[in-house]
Parts: C-alpha cells; structure tokens; sequence
C-alpha cells in the first residue's frame, strides 16, 4: 500500500503520523475501536499541524505529537507500552532534526513519561547521541522531565497480550509490576486486542505493533522525524528495536527527506530502512514514495520482515508505505485536508 501527494503541491508546512503497522483487518476492529483509532490518528495530526501553523519548527512539532501517542494507552508507546518477558515497560525512542542532521535517542528507559523529550534533551543538552538504561535514567534525573512510577505504563491488554505470549513460548509468567491494578478490576478499554482481534487465534502476535512515529516539514523548510515505541511483547535480555537507532527507525536530513518506521524492529535494523529511503532519494534522485516503495515492498518483503514507514521531503512530498495490511496513519498540509486511514485501501 502505497500514497504520493501530488509532486507540483508545495504546502508552506507539512506533518504525517502513524501508530503502528500489522495484521489490522475490518474484521478485527469493532466499530467503537476503529472510531478510536481514527479518532486519535486525527487529534494527534491536527495538534502537530496546530505547532506548524503558528511557526513552531518541524522538531516541537514531532515532539509534541508525540508526547500525545505517548499519553495514549491506544498505543505501544509510553502509557500502554508493551512489557518485556520480566514484566517490565522498556521505552525506546529517537528524534532527529534535518537541518543540522543532529540527533537524540533513548532505549530501556522506565521512568519518563515522555521519551521522546527524554531524547530531544539528549540531543540538545549532552554531548552523546544515545543513552540506555541507567545512564539515561541519571541523565533525565539531571532534566526538567516528568518521572513516574513504573506502574504508571500498565495497562490491562498489554498485561494479557504478555501472558499469552509467555505462555505460547513456555515462559513463566512474572508477578505483576508493583502499582497495577489487581486482576479483573481493569476498566475495559477501546484498543485493538494484542492478538489482532476478537475471536482471532490464527493472528499471530508478532505481526501486530503498535510504535508511533512522525515526521514533519516547517515553514522553515526543514524536516524533522521520531519515534517511540516499548518495543516487542515479551522481548529479552535488554532488547532493542530499530525505533531508537538512527538510520534505522527514524532518520531526517533537509538534503532528502525524514522517515519513521514500525515493524520487526530486528529486520528495519539489518536494512538500516529510514536511511535507506533517504539515500534513495538523496543519491539516485528517486521520488520519495518509489523509495519507500523500495525499501518497505521489495527489500523489507524480500527478508520477510513486516511494517512500513512514514516520510516527509522538503518539497512538501509526503509518503507512506507498508506491506502489512493495515497501518494507523495520518496526513495533514498545509492547503490540504486532514486524510486518516487504518486499512490498506484506505484513502
Ligand atoms: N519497531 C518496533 C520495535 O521493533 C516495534 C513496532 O514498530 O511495533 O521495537
């Protein structure tokens, strides 16, 4: 699934977001759940485009519709972030500003509300590109940055897509994180089940994600892109995914274009797919969608890894790709009507 705006529209600002790419078919989706998702799809573009609108730069308005998806349990992103086999809430992300190609990045953190400023102010106030772990808990310790408890990332469905997980691979199930709910006293929510669907035990649990990602342009004419996600349901011994490695998951430079991805984090690193499109069209003068086209349909495909990718150029090109059959996804330009979609003949 592939779209293009037209190549002679030159919009003065211009913002794409997605909230993960996977198995997300008509039937798995009731039709509240589907409202939701296009619901928050909607508000999150139209609160980047609001940034763009009054002059804010592509990198605030990354960065503050991001924080939305963040706050969002719909997504695997900050609160209602999928748990490690340990029954932890590890919380990648990345940022990356075109104009100076500078960058930010974060891996198993668990205390930040909000990653995605957690790597804007390692790009910004340290010397280093790349924190994990403790070190990047010191240094949000050092940031004016909102700390909460672990618990504060539970949610229900993560909880029970983990339990499924450890119990499909024969793994025991870890006690639940200190400050969640007891069992059975979670409110029921809106969000697409882990497993894909109701009534869905074929859908296998690795072909649905759930990462946020977005990229922009400003009236500047720079680009900027991030990503955040909690990576894989059940992943082990500190796993990282593609979202917090530069070229990876995310990549921006005003001299192509910038791009966010969701999908096996594992295959998008091996093909280094954000930077790929990118040097696509920087180096073999490709338009951006024949790029990501390339990238997500023939290489990703060719590996049998699964996803898709956001991207943005500073010509006000806008793209999206995936090979999954669905991916939660917006645009907005400016001049340009807010188009939301979820399935693969969406709009
Ligand atoms: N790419 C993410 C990861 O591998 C997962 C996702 O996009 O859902 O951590």
């Amino acid at each position: 699934m592939a779209m293009s705006t037209a190549a002679d529209a030159r919009p003065k600002w211009a913002l794409v977001v997605h909230g993960g790419a996977g198995v997300i078919e008509r039937k798995h989706l009731k039709p509240e759940q589907e409202t939701a998702y296009r619901d928050a799809m909607a508000r999150v573009a139209e609160a980047g485009a609001e940034v763009l609108k009054r002059g804010g730069s592509a990198l605030d308005a990354v960065e503050a519709a991001i924080r939305l998806l963040e706050d969002d349990p719909l997504f695997n992103a900050g609160r209602g972030a999928v748990f490690t086999a340990e029954g932890r809430n590890e919380l990648d992300a990345s940022i990356m500003d075109g104009s100076n190609v500078k960058a930010g990045a974060v891996a198993g953190v668990t205390t930040v509300r909000h990653p995605i400023s957690l790597a804007r102010a390692v790009m910004e106030r340290s010397p280093h590109v790349f924190l994990v772990g403790d070190g990047a808990e010191t240094f949000a310790g050092t940031q004016d940055l909102e700390r909460v408890e672990p618990g504060y990332f539970f949610t229900e469905r993560r909880w029970q897509g983990l339990e499924r997980e450890l119990k499909r691979q024969g793994l025991p199930i870890p006690p639940r994180p200190a400050g969640a709910p007891p069992p059975g006293q979670a409110a029921a929510d809106l969000a697409h089940d882990e497993d894909g669907g109701r009534n869905s035990g074929l859908i296998d649990l690795n072909k649905k994600f759930g990462t946020v990602g977005v990229v922009a342009l400003d009236a500047n004419g720079d680009v900027a892109a991030g990503a955040s996600t909690g990576g894989t349901t059940a992943k082990r011994w500190g796993r990282v995914g593609d979202s917090p490695i530069i070229g990876a998951g995310a990549y921006a430079s005003n001299r192509s274009c910038a791009v966010s991805a969701t999908g096996t984090g594992e295959f998008f690193i091996r093909l280094t797919v954000a930077r790929e499109i990118c040097a696509l069209v920087e180096h073999k003068g490709m338009s951006l969608q024949a790029a990501a086209d390339q990238v997500i349909q023939k290489d990703l495909t060719a590996l049998q890894g699964d996803g898709g990718v956001i991207a943005i150029a500073p010509d006000g090109d806008m793209a999206w790709s995936f090979n999954t059959s669905g991916m939660y996804r917006a645009r907005i330009a400016d001049g340009q009507p807010l188009v939301v979609g979820i399935y693969k003949d969406d709009p």
